[in-house]
């Protein structure tokens, strides 16, 4: 329970968005609290892999969390050509233990923490400032980050509108994540770190096998208006039961339950600042329409979202230019090329089939497949890159 009611931000939710927009409200100064409802450690459905670009965005605890730097990256095509890359610019966590990891690293740098107290409403002030009620404190702040995740979430919707999503718009996961004995990895040649993703395991998706030290985590997503007719659920099982029939997974490896969990699949939020509050993470709808990877956006729009108000505070600037900052970072890129890379790449199983056989007959188009599964570089220089590309790497295919 915090005795101090007035803070210059109060952060609501307490993932990589929240916990990076503490982290970095409160190392500029700014008297900062965060809520999130569960108690720490908390679950949460993720792969959990990250592009090495995050590194320098992180704080010393979430570098400690990390559970592996990934050693070799195995994508798969629908009819399992196997093209494999060796030291890529990836790592593992376990998001129980990076996630709190973040939150410490919060703390640490100031930010009050709360977890296991949801926040239940926020009202606007007639002063401005805004009054968060939570459940065992009510605070008033300046401004808001609102990091709540998944933007169903009723708190965003209302008053701090969006728009509601469309299963189009969606992506529909399953995943396990099992603890998992090193060694009866290796007799399947699957040792820890490595990663594997298997393009077209379900319609118009991907499933992922990624073998951290001392678990397994496997998943598949796609987008969700397509998994209905399989059903998500029988999907991931579907894929499951492949691996073990292909020797890629223990035959007696129990798997522990698997959560199905819905993604934003769609374009990024066209509004982020409403008055003080920003929205920031799944809640802007900062997610990879090609890979599904969120962690890094989530933390860099934290980053983004905390120096605006700083700035606003220190000489006046314009709270929107949080919005110019994340759309110019990486928001265009997601939206316009991300997407059109998910529409080529993903509409027919044949597409993906070809996607991996140009990378099997062309390294520098195989390096800019490895570099769209990491996030290397924007979507829009891999998109021009490869199209640059292309009429090379189809001669050499061809020949
Ligand atoms: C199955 C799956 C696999 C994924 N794999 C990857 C991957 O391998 N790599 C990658 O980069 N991304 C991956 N992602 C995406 C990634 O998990 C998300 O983009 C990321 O977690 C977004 O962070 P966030 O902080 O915005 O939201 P979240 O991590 O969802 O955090 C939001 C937090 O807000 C809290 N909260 C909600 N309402 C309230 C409230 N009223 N009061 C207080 N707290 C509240 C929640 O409890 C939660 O802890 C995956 C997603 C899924 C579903």
């Amino acid at each position: 329970m915090t005795s101090e009611t007035n803070y210059d931000v109060a952060v609501v939710g307490g993932g990589p968005a929240g916990t990076s927009s503490a982290f970095y409200a409160a190392k500029l100064g700014l008297k900062t609290i965060l809520f999130e409802k569960h108690p720490y450690p908390r679950p949460k459905p993720c792969g959990g892999a990250l592009s090495s670009r995050i590194i320098p965005l992180l704080g010393k605890e979430a570098v400690k969390a990390i559970n592996c730097e990934i050693e070799e990256l195995r994508v798969f095509s629908p009819s399992f050509k196997c093209l494999s890359f060796y030291n890529v610019p990836g790592y593992t966590v376990r998001r129980e233990e990076f996630d709190l990891a973040m939150a410490k690293d919060a703390q640490n740098a100031g930010a009050i923490v709360m977890d296991k107290c949801r926040v239940k409403t926020i009202h606007q002030l007639p002063s401005g400032d805004y009054e968060i009620i939570a459940e065992t404190a009510t605070v008033t702040a300046k401004y808001i980050i609102m990091a709540a995740g998944f933007p169903k979430n009723a708190l965003i919707r209302s008053p701090f509108t969006r728009e509601e999503f469309e299963d189009d718009y969606l992506a529909m996961t399953v995943l396990s994540e099992t603890p998992v004995d090193n060694k009866i990895m290796v007799d399947v040649n699957f040792p820890a770190k490595v990663m594997a993703i298997f393009f077209g395991a379900v319609p118009n998706g991907y499933a992922w096998y990624f073998v951290k030290d001392g678990y397994v985590n496997i998943g598949i997503g796609a987008t969700a208006l397509l998994l209905k007719d399989v059903g998500a659920v029988n999907a991931y099982k579907q894929f499951v039961l492949n691996l073990k029939q292909k020797g890629f997974l223990p035959k007696d490896l129990e798997l522990a339950k698997e959560r199905a969990f819905p993604l934003p699949f769609k374009r990024t939020v066209e509004k982020s600042v409403f008055g003080n509050v920003l929205l920031v993470g799944d809640s802007a709808g900062f997610v990879s329409p090609v890979t599904g990877e969120g962690i890094y956006y989530a933390v860099k729009g934290g980053q983004l979202a905390a120096q605006a108000i700083a700035e606003n505070v220190k000489n006046g600037a314009l709270l929107s230019s949080y919005h110019y900052n994340w759309k110019k970072e990486f928001g265009y890129g997601l939206d316009k090329y991300g997407y059109l890379l998910r529409e080529i790449l993903y509409k027919s199983k044949r597409r993906m089939e070809l996607a991996v056989s140009l990378g099997m007959h062309d390294a520098q188009m195989a390096e800019l497949l490895k570099n769209l599964v990491f996030g290397v570089y924007g979507y829009q220089k891999i998109f021009w890159k490869a199209l640059l590309r292309l009429p090379v790497t189809l001669i050499k295919t061809i020949f």
